[in-house]
């Protein structure tokens, strides 16, 4: 840290994003990426032709991408904000509607008290109930934002979009927003709501069930007023934030209804077949509606187990932090990574019985 940096920063606790270790000698089911590669499109698409036009600014207004999301959900185009990232949004919204403070669950997606410190807002967290569900009756009349991440990580749990319709009735005076970065793995969407609802937010990611982690792209819906907003913010703040490689990424895989629907029904079949593994050797494991499971394993502390799966070339995530300490967060991978998942915990705990 330089003795120049402004003082509200040197208390700040930036974001620790999970491992990314660059020699892949790991089975990597630590940071909820696809275990599947993109679309075939993708692979054709970034060509000379589209590396000679990169000394171009990309279209700030995103035109392309922005029809293709559109045509995918079928909504308008008005509708539609993207990102560099869903993180993007994110940080977007929390600067243009937090400032009458911002309330989310105690054991939600850890970027969220990051943007609360980094913009001096006010924090009320919610703490999950002992099953680690969310109480939705705790959002309501809050008049303050609410940030809701439907499924929660890392939980998996899910709550129903007539609960968020409430959050967003009894705080008709504050945006609701709706983190759907993993719903495409089984949750039910408040997307219907946004023409009902003018205070709801929808924020979608490329990262999780479309294969994008690296291209960073994200993407928000809601009332055309919403999205002004955001457009305010970005064009404040960096108008080119989703370059053009991305851009044409991002266009393509919308349009690939197929290959998307193929890898996250695979994924929801790994899941199960990785659940009932983990339930039948003694582990608790939540029921989850996501792209990885939370799972409390036996005889062995959750951060041991951690450990010796990543000494077994196998990386979780594993969260410090009391409530959760005893579970691993495990992303699901290919049939083929899960079993050797399962393979490595044998092991691990046959040693540890010993
Ligand atoms: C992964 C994740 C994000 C961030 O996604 P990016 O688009 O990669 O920035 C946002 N919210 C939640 C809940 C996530 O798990």
């Amino acid at each position: 840290m330089s003795r120049f940096l402004a003082e509200k920063l040197t208390v700040l606790k930036p974001y620790v994003p999970g491992e990314q270790p660059q020699d892949m000698q790991y089975v990597k089911l630590n940071t909820n990426e696809s275990p599947y590669p993109p679309a075939p499109a993708l692979m054709e698409a970034v060509n000379n032709e589209e590396i000679k036009k990169l000394r171009l600014y990309s279209d700030p207004e995103l035109k392309e991408l922005i029809a293709a999301i559109a045509e995918f959900h079928g909504i308008n185009e008005k509708k539609i904000f993207c990102s560099n990232g869903s993180d993007e949004v994110l940080s977007f919204a929390f600067l243009a509607w937090g400032d009458k403070g911002v309330a989310y669950a105690d054991i939600t997606y850890g970027f969220y008290p990051v943007f609360t410190q980094l913009y001096g807002l006010n924090e009320k967290m919610i703490p999950l109930k002992e099953d680690f569900s969310i109480d939705a009756t705790e959002y309501e009349g809050l008049n303050r934002m609410c940030v809701i991440a439907n499924p929660n990580a890392p939980t998996g749990k899910a709550i129903s979009v007539e609960s968020i319709r409430k959050i967003a009735e009894t705080n008709p005076d504050n945006v609701v927003i709706v983190d759907e970065a993993y719903v495409d793995f089984g949750g039910e969407s408040a997307l219907s709501l946004i023409d009902e609802c003018e205070n709801i937010l929808v924020v979608r990611t490329f990262s999780k069930s479309r294969q994008l982690a690296g291209a960073r792209l994200g993407y928000a819906m809601g009332s055309e007023e919403l999205i002004a907003d955001l457009n305010r913010v970005k064009f404040s703040f960096n108008p080119y934030n989703v370059n053009r490689l991305t851009s044409l990424l991002g266009t393509l895989s919308m349009q690939d209804k197929q290959w998307f629907d193929s890898c996250r029904n695979k994924i929801i079949n790994t899941r199960k077949y990785t659940t009932d593994e983990l339930r039948s050797r003694g582990f608790d494991v939540l029921d989850s509606l996501a792209n990885f499971i939370f799972a409390k394993p036996c005889d062995i502390s959750g951060e041991e187990y951690y450990l010796k799966l990543k000494a077994n070339g196998v990386l979780v995530r594993h969260f410090n932090k009391d409530r959760i300490k005893d579970y691993v967060r495990i992303t699901i991978g290919t049939d083929k990574e899960m079993q050797t998942l399962i393979e490595k915990t044998d092991k691990i705990l046959k040693e540890c019985r010993k």
